[in-house]
């Protein structure tokens, strides 16, 4: 592969880093990196918090200077979509009719929002949290608004309730399941994130789905709710989750299962592609629900090294610990490892002093930590998981017990 073309498509956090990584590995021939979004690649983390406080402008959410792309060698082409692959050619065709070869198609597509099924999601005032542009738009009207009303509890919904709410404006988050960030979320860390949002006076509505969005010529004034009840808002934004970018990869025949499917090198079924980031459903270590689809930026990071590694001559299967972070008012949350399938949570620490973490067990088996503003507790999960060391349900509800020790035992 010294001299071929490597054409990475999509050029968010996992395809910006798997062009600087091949660099970084050795890689000599060509590489390609498009994306149908405008600009430099950039990191969406902020987006939902501090570019939306006006914390940080939009140089500052860079991923890289323009000059690191043209020093590694790597052509940018921004603004360009990728309209079908050719597996037997090896080639992409390009919106614009530019028709591309390469060696190896790195597919890092991303995610799409999931679409808010319920009539009015067009009206002006309805907004969306996963873009530069749509968070622009959205930081925008801040200003001008007087009730937002989000729809979904997850981390998207929840950082732009914190984020909204510390403007002074008014907020209520309507919830289709019984508690905020069920799909990663241990019950006691809910119902502390809850609490944060009600105390600053968010108002939290679960066991709710939006039936309608209201309007009056063409702009939102009202959300109305399943049992009939309206809601008075100027903005409303909807984070109910993604869904990954396949189409793709589905129209060219390659085997998709929510997200590109790929082997634990990261590889579909296609030696010439691979899949990276949020739009790859691979067989994650650290689970055994079989194939896992993760959105996350230690993913995305993670996997695009591992596939630059292999395309420079180093394979290695993907076994990075996964982890997640949130920030909401004065919460820092951390997580570590796959813990949604759960049936223990122990707390360590204390909920009042902000300063916690809940581990998770499955059958007694230690699947990972969520973590308050208690980043020591998050670092040393993260290294018994890479570690494989087996905690116990005791060890971790005994406060005597030292974590710290712990990972100094590592390898001993
Ligand atoms: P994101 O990363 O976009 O925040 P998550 O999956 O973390 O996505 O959270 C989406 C949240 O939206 C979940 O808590 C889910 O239960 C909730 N949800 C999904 N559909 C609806 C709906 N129609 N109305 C209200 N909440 C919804």
């Amino acid at each position: 592969m010294s001299d071929a073309t490597v054409i990475i498509a999509g050029a968010g956090q996992a395809g910006a880093q798997a062009a600087v990584s091949l660099r970084q590995e050795g890689f000599e021939g060509h590489i390609v990196l498009l994306g149908d979004e405008p600009g430099l690649p950039y990191q969406r983390p902020p987006l939902s918090k501090a570019y939306l406080m006006g914390k940080v402008e939009e140089p500052g959410l860079l991923l890289r200077a323009e000059k690191i792309y043209a020093d590694q060698r790597v052509q940018l082409m921004p603004g360009e979509r990728i309209e079908s692959i050719d597996r037997a050619a090896r080639t992409v065709r390009l919106a614009s009719g530019q028709v591309l070869g390469y060696a190896h198609l790195v597919l890092a597509l991303g995610a799409i929002n999931r679409p808010l099924p319920a009539a009015g999601a067009g009206l002006d005032g309805v907004g969306y949290l996963r873009t530069l542009a749509e968070a622009r738009d959205l930081r925008a009207r801040l200003p001008n608004t007087k009730r937002a009303v989000v729809i979904g509890a997850g981390f998207i919904g929840l950082e732009f309730a914190a984020a909204a709410r510390a403007q002074g404006i008014d907020v209520t988050v309507v919830e289709a399941a019984p508690r905020p960030m069920s799909r990663v979320l241990s019950e006691p860390m809910s119902r502390f994130l809850t609490a944060r949002h009600e105390a600053q006076g968010v108002r939290i509505l679960l066991n709710r789905t939006v039936s309608g969005l209201r309007g009056e010529q063409g702009r939102l004034s009202g959300v109305e709710l399943d049992d009939g009840s309206v809601l008075e808002a100027d903005l409303a934004v909807v984070g109910i989750g993604v869904l990954p970018n396949t189409a793709l990869a589905q129209a060219a025949g390659l085997a998709v299962d929510n997200g590109i499917v790929v082997d634990e090198n990261l590889l579909t079924a296609d030696p010439a592609i691979s899949a990276i980031g949020d739009c790859a459903a691979f067989p994650c270590a650290y689970s055994s629900q079989g194939l896992m689809r993760l959105e996350s930026v230690q993913n995305a990071v993670d996997q695009a090294r591992c596939v630059a590694a292999r395309l420079a001559g180093k394979p290695a299967a993907f076994n990075a610990v996964p982890w997640f972070w949130s920030e909401q008012y004065d919460v820092r949350l951390q997580m570590a490892g796959i813990t949604s399938r759960h049936d223990q949570a122990i707390v360590r620490g204390t909920p009042e002093e902000n300063a916690w973490s809940v581990f998770c067990f499955r059958d007694g088996a230690f699947l990972g930590a969520e973590s308050v503003n208690k980043t020591a507790d998050h670092m040393a999960v993260r290294k018994l998981l890479a570690a494989g060391v087996a905690l116990t349900p005791e060890q971790a509800a005994d406060p005597s017990y030292d974590l710290k020790l712990a990972v100094a035992a590592i390898g001993k």
